[in-house]
């Protein structure tokens, strides 16, 4: 590329950083400002016109136009000022430009297939420009973050996430795929505004819908045989349906469900050593046995059954509440997934007579239910353990069970307390709380890089498991002393490449790789993961 095309690629695009020789024998003289200027240059450049904006959506808007225009420069600042720009670009922000897509629309990204696309979804995919695609993160906007059912609006998850891997794991920007499956929306504000970007239709279901996926995940198999499919956002019924009907047949996994489940278990694990409460001595109550509670259930009970616990001990360990209350096995509602943590007791409505019968070491908040988690429950909770684990764990921040300052002050500074999205330190009596994140993005880049770099043909629950362990061994004392469960945001790169090195071990392990074990596995992640460098073209 040369010229105009190559200030429009925004792989390729340098900006002023083109030196005088590339404007020269890449046709650029004249079309740019004279003076050349660094990357370094542009970022200070980029910092101040950001911060000059007076709203989040506001820098939304800004980061992705930049993301547009130069990628390179793009992730240089986000990965350079992660603490800064992941509350932009991902939780909490990301879901007010969802709510608001169709208004702040300007440039398409990623695929979108339909309904009507039912037939010819391989046409689609040859349209997408780049052919080396490995990580496709795909959801139908049924339940992003907590905030329902957006529809096609809930196109930024997949944009966002996938940002996300590149960032934090180095995943090459051309390798990501996001792909909105707009099957409509039953969302009636979205059907009635005539802005809303998606099909006005209220959503498909049953057999067509199923059909749909099928033939997404067929045409996605073949044309890109190597690449991970991540399913993100899907509301409750289909997430479970579909992970169960693809987890042994491609190389797929579910984020909401697994990869929650990862970054919770390892806050646990590090909560263990504030506490000195072992994980198999740990009793847990959730708060939502959706897909994040369910999860996590899950996953700790595999996590103890390696500690020599057997699975129905294991199980009674976690105490569900969904929106009808206490999950018990005389109740005649649940479904499937919540009938395997089903454990005879008398119904329950009330969260903190339930905390005070059952005596939980760990409350967990995934039930996008803001404010849940009131001040007589959160008191229980300290009246019963010297550190109560408190983790509020539903996004965007506006859904979250309880605020920091909340768990601090109620607990008297003892909670160790951990949230969805990101809250500010808090001071009290002099001693300042950090607050950890508990967001799956400590473990989806991560995993992501692991399967790519070894070619992983399934993600499976070991792979989560040893990613949690993983991420809990990096939370340092000092880490832990200021009340983060969690390593610091901006080791993210560090973390990411430990986890992919273990995800990876595993897939070797278990022969589920398209290739054989290399010598350095250190150096066959690290030649994965790009770098926001300008290359010279001459
Ligand atoms: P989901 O599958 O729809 O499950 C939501 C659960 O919450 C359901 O069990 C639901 O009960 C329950 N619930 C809803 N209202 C309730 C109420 N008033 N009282 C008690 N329980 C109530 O959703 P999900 O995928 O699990 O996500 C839930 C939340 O977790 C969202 O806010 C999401 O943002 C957050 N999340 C966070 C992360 C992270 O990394 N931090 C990752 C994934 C999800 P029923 O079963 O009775 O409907
Ligand atoms: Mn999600």
């Amino acid at each position: 590329k040369r010229g105009v095309d190559l200030l429009h690629d925004p792989l390729l695009n340098k900006g002023t950083a083109f030196s005088d020789h590339e404007r020269t024998v890449l046709g650029l003289r004249g079309l740019l400002p004279p003076r050349i200027h660094t990357q370094a240059e542009q970022v200070t450049r980029v910092l101040g016109s950001l911060r000059r904006k007076t709203s989040d959506l506001e820098k939304y808007i800004y980061l992705i136009a930049l993301q547009e225009r130069n990628e390179a420069l793009f992730y240089r600042v986000v990965t350079d000022h992660l603490d800064e720009m992941m509350p932009i670009i991902y939780t909490p922000t990301v879901g007010q430009a969802c709510q608001r897509w169709g208004h702040i629309f300007r440039r398409s990204r990623g695929l979108y297939i339909t309904a009507a696309d039912r037939g010819r979804i391989m046409t689609l995919l040859r349209n997408w420009p780049y052919s080396d695609v490995r990580m496709i993160v795909a959801t139908d906007g049924e339940r992003i973050l907590g905030l329902g059912d957006l529809g096609a609006n809930g196109m930024g998850i997949p944009v966002g996430k996938l940002s996300l891997y590149t960032a934090c794991a180095g995943i090459h920007p051309a390798q990501c795929l996001p792909i909105m499956l707009d099957v409509g929306t039953n969302t009636q504000s979205l059907l009635d505004d005539p802005l809303y970007i998606g099909t006005p239709q209220k959503r498909l279901r049953g057999p067509e819908y199923d059909d749909l996926v099928e033939e997404l995940v067929r045409a996605v198999q073949q044309m890109y045989p190597a690449a991970c499919f991540q399913f993100e956002d899907f509301g409750n019924a289909n997430a479970f349906a579909l992970l169960q009907r693809y987890q042994d047949r491609i190389c797929c996994f579910n984020d909401d469900i697994q990869g929650t489940a990862s970054v919770t278990l390892a806050g646990l694990y590090s909560a263990a050593r504030l506490s000195g409460v072992r994980l198999a001595d740990l009793r847990i109550l959730f708060y939502g046995a959706g897909e994040a509670g369910i999860g996590i259930g899950d996953l700790i009970v595999e996590a103890l059954a390696a500690e020599g616990v057997g699975e129905a001990a294991a199980r009674r360990q976690c105490w569900f509440f969904d929106s009808k209350g206490l999950v018990v096995r005389s109740r005649t509602d649940l479904v499937a997934h919540k009938q395997r943590f089903a454990h005879d007791h008398a119904p329950a409505t009330d969260l903190t007579a339930a905390i005070t019968e059952l005596k939980p070491h760990a409350l967990i908040g995934v039930s996008g239910m803001a404010g849940a988690f009131t001040e007589p429950a959160v008191r229980a909770m300290a009246a019963l353990n010297p550190r109560p684990i408190i983790f509020a764990l539903s996004n965007p921040t506006s859904k979250s069970e309880c605020t920091a300052e909340q768990a601090y002050t109620w607990t008297n500074g003892a909670a160790i307390y951990a949230s969805g999205s990101p809250f500010a330190p808090v001071t009290l009596d002099g001693r300042t709380h950090v607050p950890g994140q508990g967001n799956n993005a400590y473990i989806f880049p991560g995993v992501g890089l692991g399967v790519i770099a070894s070619q992983a043909t399934r993600v499976t629950d070991e792979m989560f498991l040893s990613a949690a362990r993983t991420l809990a061994s990096l939370a340092t004392d000092r880490d832990l002393a200021q009340g983060r469960v969690y390593p610091e945001l901006a080791r993210i790169r560090e973390v990411s490449s430990a986890i992919a090195l273990a995800v990876a071990g595993i897939a070797f392990d278990r022969g589920l790789t398209r290739q054989m074990r290399p010598a350095d596995l250190p150096a066959l992640i690290k030649a994965h993961m790009y770098q926001p460098d300008y290359e010279e073209y001459i």
